[in-house]
């Protein structure tokens, strides 16, 4: 693995969530591959392995380029074989659904938008509405969110499971995801579909765009954003230029995440409350606009401001 080439400089502390909280090299990637270049146990690393929000910040930060996350998922799924976390590992085995034989969906463009989101059904409405201005976009049957939190967790998905979720999949030139690391394993999975992360295609849509000011604190999806780095920053700087809206950008330009869904609801380890206070610290704002639903819960609860999904700037399905 390629945590024998770090070389401890420390630069992937400065925007990752665990080390921010616990303020302990230990829960960071360089303190996990310092410590196994010390031949430390698995289970020496294990609470900050499963402290990680695979953010993928660190990953643009690491000079020798480490795969962080890459690695992190493989000794997650070392640290289940060895018999750490088994109750975790249950419950997200439990939580992969029985695979069921869909047919192919007759559509080109699919939207995948999450269970979160599928809960908004007015937002969902007019997410659908937004992106389907050059062809109709339907929504996905299957979120597959247990697949997205198996990847997270680094729990194995049967070929079964994986062949149920992608069939319907298959005919789409274009798929919308809503959840980062889904979007990343689509990409390898479906290869001549068009993948596009959803949140960041609304936020390329004027309609929506014109109505963010200077007043606004607009979060960009973290996950998606580090994915795409080099494409979306551009994209933001402009965004954030045009507008004058604040983001969520620490000062190495990466995005800070809420720690909202997924396996930290699962297994919390990262406090969102402490999380939207960093998002929030030295911004004086009057709305929060969200792209991602699981974000603009999180930051509801800290009851400061509104929050909005960003298809919420729009206020009916039809004026799209
Ligand atoms: S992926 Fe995010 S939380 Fe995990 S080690 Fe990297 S910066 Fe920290
Ligand atoms: S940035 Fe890379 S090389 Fe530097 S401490 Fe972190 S993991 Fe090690």
């Amino acid at each position: 693995m390629s945590h024998t080439k770090c070389h401890g400089c420390s630069l992937c502390l400065l925007s990752c969530p665990m080390w921010r909280q616990e303020r302990d090299v230990q829960y960071s990637p360089q303190g996990i591959f310092k410590a196994l270049q010390h031949n430390a146990a698995l289970s020496e690393i294990t609470p900050a392995l499963f402290s990680c929000l695979l953010c993928g910040a660190c990953d643009l930060l690491c000079p020798e380029q480490i795969d962080i996350t890459g690695t992190i998922k493989t000794l997650r799924r070392a640290a289940f074989s060895s018999g750490e976390h088994r109750a975790l590992k249950k419950e997200i085995e439990s939580q992969l659904k029985r695979p069921t034989t869909e047919a192919k969906a007759e559509a080109n463009t699919i939207i995948i938008p999450g269970g979160a989101l599928r809960s908004m059904p007015a937002t969902l409405t007019k997410v659908q509405a937004l992106l389907s201005r050059e062809a109709r976009a339907v929504l996905a049957k299957d979120d597959g969110d247990d697949i997205a939190l198996a990847l997270e967790a680094g729990v194995e998905i049967s070929e079964h499971r994986r062949h149920s979720f992608l069939e319907p999949l298959q005919g789409a030139k274009r798929l919308y995801v809503s959840n980062g690391l889904l979007l990343q394993a689509l990409r390898k999975w479906l290869p001549a579909t068009a993948l596009c992360a959803l949140g960041y295609s609304l936020s390329q849509l004027s309609e929506l765009t014109t109505k963010l000011t200077s007043d606004d604190l607009y979060l960009i999806e973290a996950r998606a954003f580090h994915l795409d780095h080099q494409q979306t920053i551009t994209h933001y700087d402009q965004l954030r230029h045009q507008q004058g809206c604040r983001t969520n950008l620490d000062l190495q330009r990466n995005a800070i995440p809420t720690a909202a869904g997924g396996l930290n609801t699962l297994h919390p380890t990262i406090d969102s409350h402490a999380q939207g206070r960093w998002i929030l610290n030295g911004h004086r704002v009057a709305r929060i606009i969200v792209e991602c639903a699981e974000d603009g819960q999180a930051m509801a609860q800290l009851n400061e401001q509104p929050v909005l999904h960003i298809a919420d700037l729009m206020e009916h399905a039809n004026d799209v």
